[in-house]
């Protein structure tokens, strides 16, 4: 009690102040400013753990730049321009401060209030083969899997919590997958259209790695891959129009429209595709992410028609207009395609445009009756046959969206032989 009763300076953690420091005795030094030393070097060696390990994992989310001889095969594609890849049509300017008040300001409601109304799937559906040799399970954005003529293909798988290279930061997702990674049954192929973070996902990846599945990508992307742990016999990288045969079914490299790169400030050396997969009895196309332009019309030409059309509705915007579709142009594209049911891809999971969440789904629905084609919105989660027709209804709720009249989107350098596919407006206002 004593040595509690004898009066102390009090410290101060603030100020560093000599003068108090001067007075104190040994014993007291020895009493205090260890514990506390303990301690800060505790909070700080965490506080650098938890970064290192928070950084490392966002540096090896970016992936890796193809070298040596993935640059070799770069080199040698016709769409490589010397430094970058590019699309044979040009791009109209995308104005940048534009396109970032939009992501903060606006009065759409580009999230659900409410959990969305979801199905999840049951992992013994996949031990029975679909009767009509095509099966589709959405798992939400552009992630499907397409059983096939007796091949099982998984389309740029995304189980993470974001589109994002950070697990803290970025678009998260609106809805849990709806069965398990580990859970999904035996892989003939994973495809990838293109690596941005809601197509290429690393968490995913890592999670498909050990599974005897070959993973088939544009130009580029194998580099990241094999960063990732994929060993090189497993990747096999594709230029447009590459076709590889996986049992009875031939799988095509097509050509899309886009861009590519997980860092802004890389090199533009990875490939963008869609892919066609073409079997004895079913026929399937899956567009990744695209504008509109002629290429649709040749992939039809040769590859269709398809039994369903996968295709891009979502996080367009006429700011952006030569990247995305949006949905009066998916229209367009599954015209040129020769696409029998357009099932919509690439919304209802990430929030990455200015528009309403559930807009993609109301404007495809109208521009589709407009143009007279037949239109599946499958809810996430839904495994269905699409050659059977099955019903589907409308299960988001009403808020208020912008019909194709208010906000256009119409892709630059089109000339009447595209646009006259497109229902509704073919000029911006
Ligand atoms: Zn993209
Ligand atoms: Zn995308």
């Amino acid at each position: 009690m004593g040595h509690a009763a004898k009066p102390r300076p009090r410290p101060n953690h603030l100020v560093h102040d000599t003068t108090r420091e001067s007075v104190m005795t040994e014993p007291d030094r020895a009493a205090r400013r260890p514990r506390w030393r303990r301690i800060l070097l505790a909070i700080a060696l965490a506080f650098i753990g938890a970064t290192l390990a928070v950084t490392f994992d966002l540096w090896t989310a970016l992936g890796k730049i193809p070298r040596g001889e993935h640059r070799d095969r770069i080199a040698a594609s016709p769409q490589w321009t010397g430094d970058r890849f590019d699309n044979p049509l040009p791009q109209a300017p995308m104005p940048l401060w534009p396109m970032i008040k939009g992501s903060f300001r606006g009065e759409q409601i580009r999230n659900p209030a409410e959990p969305l109304p979801m199905d999840t799937i049951d992992p013994a559906v996949y031990d029975t083969p679909p009767p009509t040799g095509l099966r589709l399970s959405w798992m939400g954005h552009s992630t499907f899997l397409i059983e096939i003529d007796g091949q099982t293909i998984l389309t740029d798988p995304v189980w993470g919590p974001r589109a994002s290279p950070a697990t803290w930061v970025g678009p998260a997702r609106f809805h849990p997958p709806p069965i398990a990674i580990d859970d999904l049954p035996p892989l003939d192929a994973v495809i990838i259209s293109h690596d941005h973070y809601d197509h290429l996902d690393y968490p995913s990846v890592r999670a498909l790695a050990d599974r005897d599945v070959v993973f088939h990508v544009p130009l580029g992307v194998g580099s990241h891959l094999a960063y990732w742990g994929i060993p090189d016999d497993r990747i096999r990288e594709y230029d447009w129009w590459d076709t590889v045969d996986l049992g009875e079914v031939t799988l095509a490299a097509t050509p899309s429209r886009h861009f590519s790169g997980r860092a802004p400030w890389w090199d533009k050396s990875t490939l963008w595709c869609s892919w066609s997969m073409v079997g004895p009895q079913n026929r399937a196309f899956f567009s990744g992410d695209s504008a509109l332009f002629p290429g649709f019309a040749d992939i039809g030409e040769r590859y269709g028609p398809f039994d369903v059309a996968l295709v891009e509705n979502g996080a367009y915007n006429a700011l952006w207009r030569d990247v995305h579709l949006g949905p009066e142009q998916a229209v367009a594209a599954f015209k040129m395609v020769r696409g029998e049911l357009l099932v919509p891809i690439h919304w209802g999971t990430f929030n990455l445009a200015h528009h309403a969440w559930t807009e993609p789904a109301e404007r495809i629905i109208a521009a589709a009756e407009a143009a007279g084609v037949e239109v599946f919105v499958p809810r996430v989660g839904q495994v269905f046959e699409p050659t059977t027709r099955p019903k589907w209804t409308r299960w988001w709720p009403e808020v208020p969206w912008k019909t194709m009249h208010e906000t256009p989107v119409i892709s630059s350098s089109l000339d009447a032989s595209v646009l006259r596919h497109v229902p509704g407006p073919t000029k911006l206002p």
